[in-house]
């Protein structure tokens, strides 16, 4: 009788766009306590739009946007296409960088014309203590600083938006009885905000995708079986380590084949969803 519970578990799922891999999978969930969700892609949209230039002193929009398009030409990260997509609206000419790195979670790190550029976080200028002004410092949204040869250059605004099902999705889960936490490598005033839009439970800012893994461990030690959602960009790791792991929306290829629950939809709603097929099978299991 067990395999048969699963199979109509399994096939509940589909219909919803949830893709369980195997019976473990739904007896993994049924047994979850904390629903773990990364930020971007998972409870925000994922869809960075550039909402303002803000070059310093003596510099331009179209140095920074060519600066940060070039450096950005290697990342994945949504951010990264959300100014890719206005430098080519610009038809800005990228140069290809000499060389390029991505750090994960901070940035990009590229030498372009024979200057040594910045694209990223607090945490990246940091890293390269780069002196960002006052002003640049507390505003509301997601700031891709940008520094040449250790100089700050100027900052690329950009907001994204919480999934409109949202605040739904986790009030249902609270409901099940289940802690909702959030973990983000943005900055503590967006963490908020989504906190006050959505009503999770917990978040955790400023972290690095190994953060992210100390997190799990200290939130699963506290409630028990922990479900991690995330679009899988920057946080592979953290996938892996938790009892059940789930990449939501198109995510990565190597985040669909690490997980053990797919999304194969954006919608939020489909966690609390999969919570309860994973209940019902259970209990006809038993
Ligand atoms: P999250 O998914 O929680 O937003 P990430 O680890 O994907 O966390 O990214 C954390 C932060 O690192 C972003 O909010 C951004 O500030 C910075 N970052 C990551 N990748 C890039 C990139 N390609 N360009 C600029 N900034 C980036
Ligand atoms: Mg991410």
């Amino acid at each position: 009788s067990v395999p048969l519970a699963f199979f109509s578990g399994i096939g509940a799922g589909s219909k919803k766009g949830i893709l369980f891999k195997g019976g473990a999978a739904l007896e993994a969930l049924n047994e979850v306590k904390a629903v773990v969700m990364d930020k971007t892609g998972t409870i925000t949209e994922g869809n960075f739009a550039v909402q303002g230039i803000v070059p310093e002193k003596g510099q331009d929009e179209i140095t920074l946007l060519a600066y940060a398009g070039s450096c950005e030409q290697v990342s994945t990260h949504p951010i990264a296409s959300s100014i890719l997509m206005v430098a080519k609206e610009r038809n800005i000419a990228l140069d290809r960088p000499e060389s390029v790195e991505e750090i994960s979670g901070k940035g990009v790190r590229a030498k372009v014309e024979g200057k040594e550029i910045l694209c990223g976080n607090e945490k990246l200028m940091r890293d390269f203590q780069i002196q960002l002004p006052e002003k640049a410092r507390g505003t509301y949204g997601t700031e891709v600083f940008l520094a040449a040869d250790g100089e700050y250059i100027g900052r690329i605004q950009i907001a994204d938006e919480i999934k409109r099902d949202a605040s739904l999705a986790i009030g249902a889960m609270k409901k099940q009885g289940i802690l909702t936490a959030m973990l983000t490598g943005d900055a503590q005033e967006n963490a908020r905000a989504v906190a006050e839009k959505t009503g999770v439970d917990e978040i955790y800012a400023r972290l690095l995708p190994q953060d992210k893994v100390q997190k799990l461990i200290s939130i699963r030690e506290k409630h028990g079986s922990v479900m991690f959602v995330g679009d899988g960009i920057n946080d592979a790791p953290v996938l892996a380590g938790a009892d059940v792991g789930a990449a939501m929306g198109s995510g990565a290829d190597a985040a669909i084949e690490a997980a053990d629950v797919v999304f194969m939809t954006s919608a939020m709603e489909a966690i609390p969803q999969s919570l309860t097929i994973a209940k019902k099978t259970g209990t006809i299991a038993k």
